[in-house]
């Protein structure tokens, strides 16, 4: 296709054009880069916390002074909305802001009690760079979601190589760019675009850890790839978020918080709502009000619009297969239907009493598709939403926030919140990561920060110990001495 041609069907907003003018490097260009990454690693460590620091802190003002230029990139490779391009731009500042101010904390050197036994001796623990870490990334946050591994490996030390989704390279060549910008030395951040080829190159060139982010499945390919050099992985994979909504719910604020976390990005959010358990007594009036709020929902290429294009043009599938089956199930239509397809838009959609074995409920629809299903109590619905294979996020609304508390130790998933929804992705402080299909391993938060460390335990003997058990020179009473004195420490 003609670069002419390319513009034109973009402008028609055909989205599977998006990013498609891209050159890809391909998996051939993956061995030299992650060469040169190794290369430069050193000189990165070597800056220390503070030189690293600096530098990221430079970035993130550069970014920040150029941030209209990221969205408009952002939107430009995914077609979302001007104000979901710049929800990225803000949450990538904090985040990046956050790795590089807490890394020395969280990472650097810190004594440890050595405990009676080993009382001549001083311990302490440090957090090494790994070296080179490969982060591959999906196309629904193309800035937001790689920058969580990769603000936390280039904090820590590690030179990063990062593969961004086929459909946005131009969003990870500009973070690079920028980055190289700010850097007074070597590029610590380097790209290789490319499909899944270059993703699985990425898997066996041996660096020292993989970031993926994207389908479940495709993290099974991942793992499976990155086994042959035994490279460890962090997968941040699907997700099928549900929402809890008890009799005193606030409906209002609940149903409002729903819309906005199953629409936004026109549902497609790893952490995005696909599930509502409410309670039947509250559900009518509840149903009411997501029905009024989605319904009011623009959708289109209009500068107006509240839900821009479904990227992927096969996931109009997906979502059309979804509804369909729950609705020949028996779900109910509480807003939109089939006229809610114009490809590559979906308008709204929201479904009541779903079987809970329909495809909608048990597998990722990553569309604007909402399912709110009645239960008679908050322990019903607590049961239903952990009976599904993934446990990435989850939100309840109580006025009672002892109960919301209560409610969110009793869910199987990694970040939950309390009378708002994805509020764990905007603290970087907090760790974002799920469990099951959702995947392991975590970015975001002093855990993130260590996910792309190694601990390194260092001991440093004081003084000479009274009895010294480990020598062949040790007195024969030693040993029983010393279980005589653990007997009478820790054996009551
Ligand atoms: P995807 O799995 O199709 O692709 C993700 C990345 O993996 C892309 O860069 C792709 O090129 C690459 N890839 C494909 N095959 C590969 C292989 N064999 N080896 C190595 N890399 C390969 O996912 P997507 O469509 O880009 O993103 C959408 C999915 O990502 C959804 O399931 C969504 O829930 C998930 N997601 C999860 C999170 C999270 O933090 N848990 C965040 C955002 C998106």
């Amino acid at each position: 296709m003609t670069a002419g041609a390319a513009a034109a069907a973009a402008a028609a907003g055909n989205s599977a054009l998006r990013g498609g003018t891209d050159t890809a490097s391909g998996p051939e260009a993956v061995g030299p880069v992650v060469a040169d990454a190794r290369a430069a690693q050193p000189w990165w460590e070597g800056l220390g916390f503070a030189g690293r620091k600096k530098v990221l802190d430079a970035w993130r003002v550069l970014i920040l002074r150029r941030a209209e230029e990221l969205v408009d990139l952002i939107r430009a490779e995914t077609g979302k909305t001007a104000d979901d391009a710049r929800l990225e731009v803000v949450l990538v500042a904090d985040h990046l802001r956050w790795s590089a101010a807490h890394a020395a904390r969280v990472l650097g050197r810190r004594r440890v009690r050595s405990g009676l036994l080993m009382f001549n001796q001083s311990a302490t623990v440090e957090y090494r760079p790994l070296g080179v870490v490969g982060v591959i990334g999906p196309w629904n946050y193309p800035a937001f979601i790689p920058i969580g591994p990769v603000a936390a490996a280039l904090a820590a030390g590690n030179t990063v190589v990062l593969k961004p989704s086929e459909l946005t390279p131009g969003v990870g060549r500009w973070l690079a760019d920028t980055l190289a910008e700010a850097v007074p030395g070597p590029a610590v951040l380097r790209v290789v675009t490319g499909g899944g080829q270059t993703g699985a190159a990425l898997c066996r060139a041996a660096v020292d850890k993989i970031s993926f982010t994207g389908s479940s499945a495709t993290g099974r390919r991942v793992m499976a790839a990155c086994a042959q050099n035994l490279t460890p992985v962090v997968i941040e994979g699907g997700g099928k978020d549900a929402m809890i909504v008890a009799a005193d719910a606030d409906l209002d604020a609940a149903a409002d918080a729903a819309v906005w976390a199953a629409m936004s990005n026109a549902g497609q959010t790893c952490v995005g709502l696909e599930r509502v358990y409410v309670v039947a007594e509250v559900a009518d009036g509840f149903l009411r009000l997501v029905g009024d709020r989605a319904g009011a929902l623009r959708t289109g290429e209009r500068p107006d619009a509240d839900l821009g294009p479904i990227v992927l043009p096969r996931q109009i599938e997906v979502i059309r297969a979804h509804v369909q089956d729950a609705v020949a199930r028996g779900a109910r239509l509480v807003l939109g239907g089939p006229e809610s397809f114009a490809p590559p838009h979906v308008a709204p959609i929201v479904l009541a009493d779903v079987p809970e074995d329909s495809i909608a409920l048990t597998e990722e629809t990553f569309g604007p598709v909402l399912v709110v299903n009645r239960v008679a109590s908050v322990d019903e619905a607590v049961a239903r939403a952990n009976a599904v294979s993934y446990g990435l996020g989850a939100s309840v609304y109580t006025r009672d926030r002892a109960q919301g508390r209560s409610i969110a130790g009793r869910l199987r998933a990694g970040m939950v919140s309390v009378n708002a929804v994805i509020a764990f992705a905007g603290i970087p402080a907090l760790p974002f990561g799920g469990v099951g299909d959702s995947g392991f391993g975590r970015v975001h938060g002093p855990d993130g920060l260590r996910e792309f460390s190694r601990s390194q335990a260092v001991t440093s003997q004081r003084f000479r110990p009274f009895m010294q058990p480990n020598s062949f020179a040790r007195d024969p009473g030693t040993m029983r001495a010393l279980l005589r004195m653990v007997r009478a420490l820790y054996g009551r």
